[in-house]
């Protein structure tokens, strides 16, 4: 979708990934198979372009900061980064900058938190978070009394207080090397149960002007004080009694910004390239309400991808579909996702609960 949205501009694109039928090998202009993961396809890969940009967090950073020091041009810095891909270094980081976000404690193992537990100093019930590589809800565990304590995952964690959480949000935010910023509008985040994907995205959000404004100010403030170039998703906590926490960010586009693509005057992928090429950032102004919902593989299917109901959800106006081109899918493997416009949050939601019984992602 950036390549699709940089291609607008006559921009050269080149795409880096392991998997060389990635969605994004039949759009961009030059595609490098590489691990991004890995110290020396990254330099190389570096070493062909002017500037880079990545859109996932799992990016070797040795390989970066060496890129950088060369002179490369890299957006977001790799040092915003190093603290992003830790979450234990981003709580530091909302303390220190008067963020607010959960209470937290760090632990270098399971054996420290069952300690911690057995002398009393942490109590139930608390979240549990790998700091290094969790995605998706992977790498989380909620452990709400001591028959949980067996889901505890092993390895450096953060562990936080649990939030009564009323309603999951997430602001867009970007910001260009003038300093000026820009906020994507408040979007609602419903979860797959299952799964712990983002099933449905609600923009605008219901909630009341002042939970929206607060949850502006704190994006606004927190992609100051990364002095970020590039765009950073803040996925927040409203709790019940109003008060919004943060819960983490990435410093990327994010699932929970297709809908800007239809729904908003300029997408978060056409934001991002105008905050790296230091252009004026696009207007966020909604053009029409939407419902975002993700297509994910069907549970009981793994292999070669075919979409029923497509015809038919095509026939409902204001349905956009996008199907990423991925080859084979797997039970909830993201594999598209769909915008629903419309004119009232209501209607937009009845059609996205008709687009989400009939469109299915199956096997053959
Ligand atoms: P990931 O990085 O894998 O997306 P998150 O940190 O977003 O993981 O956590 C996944 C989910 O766990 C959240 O969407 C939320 O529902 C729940 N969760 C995370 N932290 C807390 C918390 N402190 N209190 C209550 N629920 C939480």
């Amino acid at each position: 979708m950036l390549v699709l949205a940089a291609s607008n501009w006559d921009v050269k694109t080149f795409v880096m990934d392991s998997d060389e039928h990635c969605p994004a090998s039949t759009c961009c202009s030059i595609f490098v198979k590489g691990s991004q993961l890995n110290f020396d396809d990254v330099i190389s890969f570096g070493n062909r372009v002017d500037m880079i940009t990545f859109e996932i967090e799992n990016v070797n950073i040795e390989a970066l900061k060496k890129l950088k020091s060369e002179g490369k041009k890299i957006f977001p810095d790799p040092d915003t980064l190093e603290i992003i891909q830790d979450k234990g270094l981003q709580k530091e980081f909302y303390q220190k900058h008067k963020i607010p976000s959960p209470e937290f404690l760090l632990y270098e193992n399971k054996d420290e938190i069952i300690k911690a537990i057995e002398t009393g100093t942490l109590t139930f019930p608390f979240v549990q978070k790998l700091r290094k590589g969790g995605y998706d809800g992977k790498g989380v565990a909620i452990i709400r009394t001591q028959k949980d304590m067996n889901n505890l995952l092993p390895g450096r964690s953060v562990i936080e207080k649990q939030i009564e959480i009323e309603k999951e949000i997430s602001v867009i935010t970007a910001r260009n090397k003038k300093g000026e910023i820009k906020c994507f509008p408040v979007v609602e985040m419903e979860f797959n149960e299952g799964a712990n994907l983002v099933e449905k995205l609600i923009c605008p959000s219901s909630l009341n002007e002042e939970t929206i404004t607060r949850a502006n100010e704190i994006a606004v403030h927190l992609i100051s004080s990364f002095e970020m170039c590039g765009l950073l998703a803040v996925e927040m906590f409203v709790d019940k009694t109003n008060n919004v926490w943060v819960n983490e960010v990435a410093p990327r586009p994010h699932n929970s910004g297709h809908h800007t693509i239809e729904s908003i005057i300029t997408s978060q992928f056409e934001q991002l390239l105008r905050a790296i090429f230091n252009f004026p950032l696009g207007s966020t102004q909604i053009k029409m309400p939407s419902v975002m919902i993700n297509l994910l593989g069907e549970p009981d299917h793994e292999g070669a991808v075919r979409y029923e109901g497509l015809t038919e959800c095509l026939g409902i106006e204001g349905v956009k579909i996008h199907l990423y081109g991925k080859k084979k899918t797997k039970p909830f493997r993201k594999m598209g996702h769909v915008t629903i416009l419309s004119t009232t949050i209501e209607e937009a939601k009845n059609k996205a609960m008709i687009v989400k019984q009939k469109l299915k992602v199956k096997s053959w």
